[in-house]
């Protein structure tokens, strides 16, 4: 068997031990002679799997009791609806900071259901930076302020958790959540699509302060409804209970290698190794500013796009894969979530070097 290096954005990377844990329990979890996948989700079984997720999930991000945890389908996409049907309050606007197409497309879900105040946007600067805490023009009578804590596509991401006072802090974490220890005593709500650093597709994770549930917008479908689903313990209908007992072995795999403190010095490390193998060549580049790159996913050009083709193909050669940049920006773009070996990076780092050499 021969496992690759996989850079994808996402559906991205699994650690090993999950999957190998997962197929050791595919046809017959711990005695009960059943798949996960076979399980009713209301039976005993799958209740301790998913009671043992949360528990984890709880202890490894240090949740405040007064959070709650929804285990979810929709993708991220489905809470840019959700998270204006619940938090708007009888308020008619929110705050919106604009750093790349994630945020955009949040905002305009959101400009269904209110109007949306572009606190700051760092289009001017081709979403190669992040607005300081000053440049933040918060709107009067927001119901919420929404950000992008890491922008997947640009490769950007806040290097503070933005301060909006009383209002509710709300982030779109799907491509930063677990990558190192975050306050989230700090927001109101946090929701991730599992598919980048959790597990696999099908599972959004939503965590959400107690006292912002249950007062919907009108109309509100009782799935995009928070409370259906807190009241419910996320078994309002059936959960993506396969997907969610694989998050739940993700958990407890981070738990075992020290934590989210441990995996912010990985991936700290890893970062710093490819945007040196950039910074330190005239040959590749990445336009972000420095305070602002992003630890998960690292954009960058050759300093001749017609070898892109030749550096994608080099690559693969090598194993490392899915190494081709997002459309819109182009170049390659390297994922390197939780789930990235070190080893991985190593590798792409010295393809860079040796491609350098003979192209450069
Ligand atoms: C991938 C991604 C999304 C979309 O997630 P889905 O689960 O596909 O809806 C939203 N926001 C960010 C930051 C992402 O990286």
């Amino acid at each position: 068997m021969a496992r690759v290096f996989n850079f994808s954005a996402g559906p991205a990377m699994l650690p090993e031990a999950v999957l190998q844990q997962a197929k050791e329990e595919m046809l017959d979890w711990q005695g009960s002679g059943m798949s996960v996948m076979e399980m009713s989700h209301r039976g005993k079984e799958f209740m301790s799997i998913a009671a043992q997720a949360e528990a984890d999930l709880r202890e490894l991000m240090a949740i405040p009791t007064n959070y709650k945890v929804l285990f979810l389908q929709g993708g991220a996409s489905s809470q840019f609806a959700m998270v204006p049907m619940n938090l708007l309050r009888g308020k008619s606007g929110a705050d919106y900071i604009n750093t790349g197409a994630w945020s955009k497309k949040a905002i305009a879900e959101a400009k269904r259901y209110c109007k949306v105040n572009v606190a700051a946007t760092t289009e001017a600067s081709k979403f190669s930076t992040t607005p300081t805490q000053a440049e933040l023009e918060l709107g009067a009578d927001a119901a919420y302020l929404h950000y992008t804590p890491n922008e997947t596509i640009g490769g950007v991401e806040f290097p503070y958790i933005p301060e909006a006072g009383d209002v509710p802090l709300v982030a779109d974490m799907s491509s930063t959540i677990l990558s190192r220890p975050v306050d989230v005593s700090k927001f109101g709500v946090i929701y991730a699509g599992a598919q980048k650093n959790i597990g696999p597709a099908g599972l959004t994770v939503v965590i959400v302060r107690e006292d912002l549930v249950g007062q919907t917008i009108a109309g509100t479908p009782t799935m995009f409804n928070y409370a259906a689903h807190v009241e419910s313990d996320s078994m309002y209908n059936t959960p993506p209970t396969y997907t969610w007992y694989l998050a739940g072995l993700a958990f407890a795999h981070l738990k075992n290698k020290g934590g989210l403190a441990s995996m912010a010095e990985i991936n700290q490390r890893k970062a710093a190794k490819l945007y040196a193998a950039i910074d330190d060549s005239d040959f590749y580049a990445n336009p972000v500013t420095t305070e602002s790159r992003s630890w998960m996913n690292v954009p960058f050009t050759l300093a001749n796009a017609e070898l892109d083709a030749v550096f994608l193909k080099e690559a693969s050669e090598l194993g490392l894969m899915t190494l081709k940049g997002h459309r819109s920006v182009g170049g390659m773009r390297a994922s390197i979530y939780n789930a990235m070996p070190e080893a991985g990076v190593d590798a792409l780092v010295e393809l860079m070097a040796d491609f350098e050499k003979r192209h450069g």
